[in-house]
């Protein structure tokens, strides 16, 4: 479905929604919550547009909204006991561009609780189910917002990808995710994680439908610092013409299906008449070890701020404002939250600074200038997103090595700020989806929708 044919009634739309929402939640555990008021925003859609009123560019399309981004529709919890609770007073800047087009929020999505995890699994809530098998992860952390558009439910959801949130659920359950060049869309009223990396960004079923969402919801904002000058809407897309591939990501360690999707469409490229670079990216195995060191320390500070004092949850145990800080966090974060915080004080402290946050911030600027290097001799690059299709519910929970190796290839894009986009590439031979990541330099992001389209026809 092009989400821009507006075909139907948006009552239609919201209220078939709707139904598949309820419908599947159950078995797959999409949503937070379902927003079953979304039914009045749309008669008053319809009623605008049979008083002959100019309505947006989404007028009644009904959306999916991962539930870190803040609105004062639902409950704003991350996923995370500690915000059960929160009924936020800010609208998320991406939130009320959407709106301002006329797009319904249908319901919040599931995730890893605070973004942080690669299956959903770390969710307080329990974890979303993959949309081909109910055994496997729906990928993370935006798994709920992944599912929500492979089930058909809507026809595109909101995501934020901080270290491929966005583009590895997409992969796992066959559908189009796109994260942006850093500071393409505002940050604003989204639940930080990570704030050098994070970035908000789109699950849809067409590489078209990603055109129209960036140029709604793309572009400078007052309240974030980090946003860039529009350049999405004012970009020209790049003939593509040459094709970077990574050598080293062509290892044992990368799942034979994934590799020999890749190869498939590398091939067919060739065929017709497009260049293929072999990419040297050595300083590309330092970006795992940077990621997971700077992250924490950013993820620490952005959650020192849940106290159980200004927002959501607070133990009901304590007799002392230390026992309240402290029992309230104990209580309210998940396991891999804590985890994090205290990695991330670790590498911040006095005497590990250096050894630790210093020399991940250099290995940072190698892997930048890296990417810069690449993309002088190729202008899209394309790799799998992960090692691995969707694995099993259970399977790396227990790991969390394991787990943050499944991130390997899609955290490198968010240290350097470089734009990612998921397209689907097949299926396994026992039915799971595949994706692979076209990749290209900062403000290309007009480019990789553009060449994703391509792909579209190149099987
Ligand atoms: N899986 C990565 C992590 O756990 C990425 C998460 C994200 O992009 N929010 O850090």
């Amino acid at each position: 479905m092009k989400i821009a044919n507006r075909e139907q009634s948006a009552v239609e739309l919201v209220r078939e929604a709707l139904a598949k929402a309820h419908e599947y939640q159950d078995e797959y555990h999409v949503f937070n919550w379902i927003n079953d008021d979304a039914i009045r925003k749309a008669e008053e859609i319809d009623q605008r547009i049979a008083q002959g009123e100019e309505v947006g560019k989404l007028a009644g399309v009904p959306y999916a909204l991962k539930d870190n981004f803040l609105s004062p529709e639902g409950e704003s919890t991350a996923s995370a006991l500690i915000l059960e609770g929160f009924n936020s007073p800010v609208t998320a800047t991406a939130v009320k561009k959407l709106e301002a087009e006329g797009a319904i929020m249908i319901g919040r999505t599931n995730l890893d609780a605070f973004a942080h995890g690669s299956s959903t699994e770390n969710s307080y809530y329990g974890p979303t189910k993959n949309s081909k098998d109910v055994e496997r992860v729906a990928g993370g952390s935006s798994g709920g917002s992944a599912v929500a558009v492979a089930l058909g439910i809507v026809p595109f959801a909101l995501g934020t990808d901080t270290g491929g949130s966005i583009r590895q659920p997409a992969s796992f359950n066959g559908v189009y995710g796109l994260k942006p060049t850093y500071g393409a869309i505002s940050r604003y009223g989204v639940v930080a994680m990570a704030s050098s990396t994070d970035c908000i960004g789109f699950f849809t079923h067409e590489a078209e439908d990603l055109d129209l969402l960036m140029g709604v919801v793309a572009g400078q904002d007052k309240n974030d610092q980090t946003t860039l000058p529009d350049f999405y809407r004012e970009s020209t897309a790049k003939t593509v013409k040459k094709v970077g591939i990574i050598k080293d990501f062509d290892n044992e360690a990368v799942n034979s299906e994934i590799r020999e999707a890749l190869k498939r469409k590398i091939g067919t490229l060739k065929a017709q008449g497009y260049e293929i670079i072999e990419l040297e990216m050595p300083a590309l195995k330092y970006a795992l070890a940077a990621y997971y060191i700077i992250v924490p320390a950013e993820v620490s500070s952005n959650l020192s701020r849940h106290d159980g004092v200004r927002y959501g949850y607070r133990s009901a145990d304590a007799s002392s404002l230390g026992e309240l800080y402290e029992n309230t966090r104990n209580e309210g974060f998940m396991p891999e939250n804590k985890r994090r915080i205290m990695i991330g004080n670790f590498v911040l402290s006095s005497g590990f600074y250096d050894a630790y946050y210093l020399k991940a911030a250099k290995a940072r600027t190698l892997i930048i200038n890296e990417y810069a290097k690449a993309f002088e001799k190729c202008d899209v690059i394309l790799t799998p997103v992960a090692p691995n299709p969707a694995f099993k519910l259970g399977e790396k929970i227990n790991d969390p090595v394991a787990m943050y190796l499944e991130d390997v290839m899609s955290v490198p894009l968010n240290l350097a700020g470089v734009p990612g986009l998921t397209v689907p590439a097949g299926k396994t031979k026992s039915g799971l989806d595949l994706g692979l990541q076209l990749v290209g330099p900062r403000r290309s992001d007009r480019t990789l929708v553009e060449f994703a389209k391509v792909l579209e026809e190149v099987k």
